[in-house]
């Protein structure tokens, strides 16, 4: 797999210690050791899987067949808040190792918390990695803050740089899920020390029509912008890039990890990578995380690599496109050059490491064979062979496999541990599953209980009294302000469980425009404490701010029911006798309703208290001109469900 794609029919490749030292005939001219016959099989350089997070083994299979954001936000991140430390990724790495020498890899680029337990795992399997701290702008299970990460990044690389195995690199998560200054600063930390730097771009359409709203432009020339390229970048996905990026990429000197199995499943494209290469890009192939894939099988990858340049378009394409030797290139050498690794492995070739693999031709899968064109052995790598077929792995020139027998990994260990890690985070989904607010509190990070609240609504045949009131001498107001709201009202199978609302307000000026907007998240229960009258007190709700859409939520919680409510509100804070109240003059715009509604609230901290505001409320909704024999119990989203 050099430049010109040299193969030796025969002869044979020459190790001393870490290193290639000849490679054909030039081998024979050297007495060995040890010496491995390979008649019927092939010598090539181990695979490099360009892009993975490797500890996610332990997640694999946890939620499959959902969007990318259900799957990121609603149950990769809080599993791995809850149960990312040392010790799992540590276990992760060694299942991976394990998972990717059985298939003939012998080099991976990963991103990843905790990345020097990882490389500390990798390096004890023996294999080759560029290891890549994760900086994101929230906090991560190894880090409070993104200063904290940039910190962690740094020491990370200054521990590892001159390793013999492992180079690390910082590895900023994405232009979404950074801000500039993080990805300026990781590009300056990754060029002090003249390490590569590890990022994902441009891997789904809703990533790039955010960067052109939010930025006027596409992903890459807005990451270019923030300094990234000044790095030696290596970029998972490109999905989404047009011929000006493409060429950009290749100006930058940026590697490229295409991971077809992972844009597939996640439904995020097919990227161009046939004319990446055409541009000369340098394109390596990877698993991506084995949450999103499953597996790490790098020969099935190379495959299909191949086979969706040629047909991976509804009108069918071009089968000459990606052949069977440029896929084994992009999975080699190509692969390597992305990394920025290609001075060490990627190819047999004097001088570079011995990092290599034996594969079996003569399984039944693969027989028989022809000799008439030498590069049918590609298409025998590429179409025929399995992962399974690789007998041999040696990495640094150090065995790893032989005979199909791990060296380095205890792999009954390693299943059992496995197993036990996986009943844990089941555990705690499944106690997550049970309720509503434990899925809100594990999706949305901090939700805040309130206090106790009295409240009253009622119907008005006219907003006129209200308004006088308000003009009024009996009560004071200490602020005014008017909305637009449009709440989507969630129900479950159990009504246990109360109603979630995901609420958009819409802030408006005094002449109706709209001056900023909010989201909210509130799951309110549906039983009342106590009545006093036609005054109910609630008890508390749950708050939590609503970063996701309403698309997102209710793919995650999957209600039984949705109920839509949109109205005017005007709100006033006023005080009457000394105490606080809220009142809200609502319209309701869906469902259609005549007339006003108002509503009269206060917040309270004790029963007693409930009970003195509940006589005080009382008299505030005559003033305001609703008849107390018209006050409503149910709230509008009962209206809506049609349930009075
Ligand atoms: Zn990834």
């Amino acid at each position: 797999m050099d430049e010109s794609f040299t193969i030796h029919r025969r002869g044979g490749v020459a190790i001393s210690g870490d290193s290639i030292v000849a490679v054909g005939a030039d081998a024979d001219a050297y007495a060995a050791v040890e010496t491995i016959d390979c008649q019927g099989r092939v010598v090539m350089p181990g695979l490099v899987n360009a892009h993975t997070h490797v500890p996610m083994t332990l997640l694999r299979g946890l939620a499959d067949d959902l969007r990318l954001d259900v799957w990121l936000m609603g149950y990769m991140m809080p599993v791995e808040r809850e149960f990312v430390n040392p010790d799992f990724v540590t276990l992760g790495t060694r299942l991976g190792c394990a998972e990717m020498i059985r298939s003939g890899v012998t080099c991976f680029a990963d991103m990843y918390y905790f990345e020097d337990a990882i490389a500390q795992a990798t390096a004890d399997a023996g294999m080759r990695a560029l290891c890549a701290q994760t900086v994101l702008r929230f906090p991560t299970p190894d880090a409070h803050s993104y200063e904290d990460s940039l910190a962690l990044a740094r020491a990370f690389i200054e521990r590892w740089r001159g390793h013999p195995l492992i180079v690390p690199a910082p590895a900023p998560h994405a232009p979404y899920t950074c801000t500039p200054e993080i990805l300026r600063a990781c590009a300056e930390l990754a060029v002090e020390f003249d390490v590569p730097l590890h990022t994902h771009l441009a891997e789904t359409t809703f990533e790039v029509d955010n960067s052109r709203r939010e930025h006027g432009m596409p992903v890459v020339p807005w990451a270019k912008k923030q300094g990234l390229f000044d790095a030696k970048v290596l970029a998972a996905h490109c999905v989404h890039v047009d011929d000006g990026e493409i060429r950009a990429l290749k100006n930058f000197n940026a590697g490229v990890a295409h991971n077809p199995t992972s844009n597939l499943k996640l439904g995020a494209g097919i990227a161009p990578v046939a004319r990446m290469l055409e541009l000369g890009v340098d394109v390596g192939i990877g698993t991506d995380g084995p949450a999103s894939n499953n597996d790490l099988d790098m020969f099935e990858e190379m495959r299909l690599a191949a086979l969706l340049a040629k047909g991976g378009s509804p009108a069918g394409g071009d089968p000459t496109a990606v052949p069977a030797r440029a896929a084994l290139a992009m999975a080699t050498r190509l692969g390597a050059r992305a990394v920025h690794l290609d001075h060490l492995t990627g190819s047999l070739e004097p001088g570079k490491r011995a990092d290599l693999i034996v594969v079996d031709l003569d399984r039944l899968h693969n027989v028989p064979s022809f000799d008439r064109d030498p590069n049918a052995v590609y298409a025998r790598l590429v179409y025929a062979s399995k992962s399974t077929d690789v007998v041999d792995v040696m990495c640094n020139g150090r065995w790893l496999m032989r005979d199909r027998a791990l060296l380095t990994l205890d792999e009954r260990a390693l299943r059992d541990a496995a197993r036990e890690q996986a009943t844990r985070v089941d555990r705690f989904l499944t106690g997550r599953e049970v309720s509503v607010l434990q899925k809100l509190v594990a999706v949305g990070g901090a939700v805040e209980q309130e206090s106790f609240e009295v409240q009253v609504k009622a119907r008005l045949a006219s907003d006129a009294p209200a308004l006088a009131a308000l003009a009024g001498r009996q009560v004071t107001v200490v602020r005014s302000s008017h909305y637009h709201q449009y709440d989507t009202y969630w129900s479950f199978e159990d009504p246990d469980q109360g109603w979630l609302r995901f609420r958009e307000d819409e802030f408006l000026d005094q002449d109706g425009a709209v001056t900023g907007a909010r989201s909210r998240l509130t799951l309110t229960g549906r039983t009342r404490e106590e009545e006093f009258g036609a005054v109910l007190l609630f008890r508390s709700r749950y708050l939590a701010p609503a970063t996701q859409s309403p698309r997102f939520y209710r793919e995650y919680f999957r209600p039984t029911a949705e109920h839509v409510v949109e109205k005017d509100r005007r709100r006033w804070l006023l005080a009457y006798r000394g105490v606080e109240f809220y009142v809200h003059l609502d319209r309701l715009i869906t469902p259609s309703t005549d007339g006003w509604f108002i509503e009269i609230k206060s917040r309270t901290w004790s029963r007693r208290d409930a009970e003195d505001k509940a006589g005080v409320i009382s008299e505030l909704i005559a003033l305001f001109g609703a008849n107390p024999d018209d006050t409503i119990s149910d709230g509008y989203v009962q209206l809506a469900a049609g349930q009075r």
